[in-house]
């Protein structure tokens, strides 16, 4: 903060919009110390993960899929099919309620180290533009500097990167989608045969591509609804990347020749650092600010001066706004309490749900506004309607078998089969006795069969004549009377 400007003037603007509302290209120093490189590691393994899952295949199915055109999911080798979709939108909803709950506590913490935005920016595409153009300086420099062979060549090598790499990973975002292997069947018939889903992964490459080359820090400070959430989202007792104002204040530039601890000043020795490292151009000197996305380059930053000076590391540090002011360790306060509460209930039920789902799911239904039918002189029928919802990875050929009470299942039309992920339905016929018949409703038990295995019983309503009930209930009468 310029001490000639009012205390919190630095939250009336964005540092990336200038005055005359024109964008300011933020430079960020290239970041290095133990932070950088634990999120190296940890990124390239989410890379790694992230361009790897589609090729793995459970079973014959892809591990991951998010096929939302068919509402087909596969998670982790859990097929959720259509009939499925609670179950989905559950674990979906557990998982919004899981990082609401973690931001509560551990704030940005995922910003910095899992969003893609981040992952992508920081690891791919700037070690990409420091590896061609050289660090902040040097950026600066080639940009400011008139069109020439090098920055021309310069220029083209990095942006054909960035458009190459741009091309992967919409390509891999749609393996997510359709699965590897309707990617590569695609990619070998080629554009003539797709023209639609050609001009689709040109314009999603040409997006992806824009936002990083060009839009960059402004999806976090402008676009992203979980940034902007941070504002409700975060209290006194989420851990952030913060400065220590107590430690550092008073700043005052360094004197090798006095001793830091013994004078008036303190830590902070003003050498901004922890500005030029920072990807969104803030100064965490200013306080919690909704740019910040916990990236930790300041962090580093700072402790390599600190080290310097030979003051101790963690002048910025994760810490809560009151650990800081206060000195007091993290507290677990209320809405902490209530998101847990929440989590666990919303896990409990999807536990649940897991346990009663089935691999198949029928459902025999009299078909509708049908009664019973003369089916000759001895016989009675009822008309069904069969419905098997097949979520098992192999096609099932079905078999009706009544097992109670004694009689005939008739199919009408082909017997039912029914393809992995589908839902199959056929007509039957239940032919009873007139003879066995003893009301106008009788109970059926089915068993539902696939070869020689069963797979579930159901169970349903025969409809006979009232006159059935009129009967026991005349018989009933007379056994009354001659009672009395
Ligand atoms: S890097 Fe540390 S010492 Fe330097 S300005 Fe930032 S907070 Fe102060
Ligand atoms: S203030 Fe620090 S942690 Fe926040 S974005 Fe800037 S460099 Fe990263």
């Amino acid at each position: 903060m310029n001490n000639s400007e009012e205390p919190d003037s630095f939250r009336d603007r964005l540092s990336t919009i200038g005055e005359q509302g024109n964008r300011v290209w933020v430079y960020p120093k290239r970041p290095k110390g133990p932070y950088f490189n634990k999120r190296l590691v940890f990124s390239y393994l989410l890379m790694l993960f992230l361009f790897g899952a589609p090729f793995i295949k459970i079973k014959g199915d892809p591990m991951l899929l998010f096929n939302i055109i068919e509402r087909k999911f596969i998670l982790f080798g859990v097929i959720f099919w259509p009939q499925d979709f609670h179950l989905f939108v559950l674990t979906m909803i557990t998982f919004i309620v899981f990082i609401v709950l973690f931001t509560v506590i551990y704030g940005r913490l995922f910003c910095g180290w899992v969003c893609p935005q981040t992952v992508f920016m920081e690891f791919v595409y700037r070690q990409i533009e420091y590896l061609i153009e050289g660090n902040h300086s040097q950026q600066r420099k080639l940009d400011a500097q008139s069109w020439n062979f090098d920055k021309a060549w310069k220029k083209s090598l990095k942006h054909l990167l960035f458009f190459t790499f741009s091309i992967l990973t919409i390509l891999i975002f749609i393996a997510y989608i359709i699965g590897i292997d309707q990617l590569k069947d695609l990619l070998e018939k080629g554009p003539k045969d797709n023209v639609t889903a050609f001009v689709a992964i040109f314009a999603f490459t040409v997006a992806h591509y824009f936002v990083f080359a060009k839009f960059r820090e402004q999806v976090c400070i402008i676009v992203c609804p979980y940034g902007r959430l941070q504002g409700v989202l975060l209290d006194r007792n989420s851990i952030q990347v913060s400065y220590d104002y107590k430690r550092g204040e008073p700043r005052g530039k360094h004197n090798p020749l006095e001793k830091r601890e013994n004078s008036s000043k303190g830590d902070c020795i003003e050498c901004g650092s922890c500005e030029l490292v920072c990807p969104t151009g803030i100064d965490i000197r200013n306080g919690s600010q909704l740019e910040c996305i916990n990236c930790t380059a300041c962090m580093d930053a700072c402790d390599a001066v600190m080290t310097r000076i030979g003051r101790p590391k963690g002048l910025i540090r994760y810490a809560s706004e009151r650990t800081i002011a206060e000195g007091t360790p993290l507290k677990v306060n209320a809405r902490v309490v209530f998101y847990s509460v929440v989590l666990v209930g919303l896990l409990g039920l999807i536990a649940y749900l897991f346990t009663i789902r089935t691999d198949v799911e029928t459902t025999i239904l009299r078909v509708q506004g049908s009664m019973y039918q003369e089916y000759d002189s001895a016989h009675y029928s009822n008309i069904y309607l069969v419905q098997v919802v097949n979520k098992t990875r192999k096609e099932l050929p079905i078999r009706l078998v009544l097992e109670k009470p004694e009689g005939e299942i008739k199919m009408m039309g082909d017997s039912l089969i029914v393809r992995k992920g589908e839902v199959g339905e056929a007509n039957f016929l239940v032919v009873l006795s007139k003879e066995l018949l003893k009301s106008s409703a009788t109970e059926l038990k089915f068993k539902i069969m696939s070869g020689d295995q069963e797979i579930e019983e159901m169970k349903s309503t025969f409809v006979g004549p009232n006159k059935l009930d009129d009967t026991d209930d005349d018989e009933n009468d007379k056994a009354g009377e001659r009672k009395e």
